[in-house]
């Protein structure tokens, strides 16, 4: 993925993906790192394009919107 120089600016950058994840996990934020092509480093993301939507998730959006809730 392509980073925008404006996005790399105003990102926390991680030195390494482990520091990232750890960092995510710690402060229980579902963001997935990604190196990014400015700095060379890593930032966290919460674009989860392609990922399996956990069902916690998508309930929190509440009900009602989207794909019906499960059996
Ligand atoms: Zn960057």
């Amino acid at each position: 993925m392509r980073t925008r120089l404006s996005i790399c600016k105003r990102k926390v950058r991680y030195g390494s993906e482990d520091e990232a994840v750890a960092t995510a996990q710690r402060d229980g934020l579902r963001l997935r790192p990604y190196r990014c092509d400015r700095c060379g480093k890593f930032h966290l993301t919460s674009r989860t394009k392609g990922k399996r939507v956990p069902d916690y998730e998508r309930a929190k959006k509440g009900p009602g919107r989207g794909s019906p809730p499960g059996p």
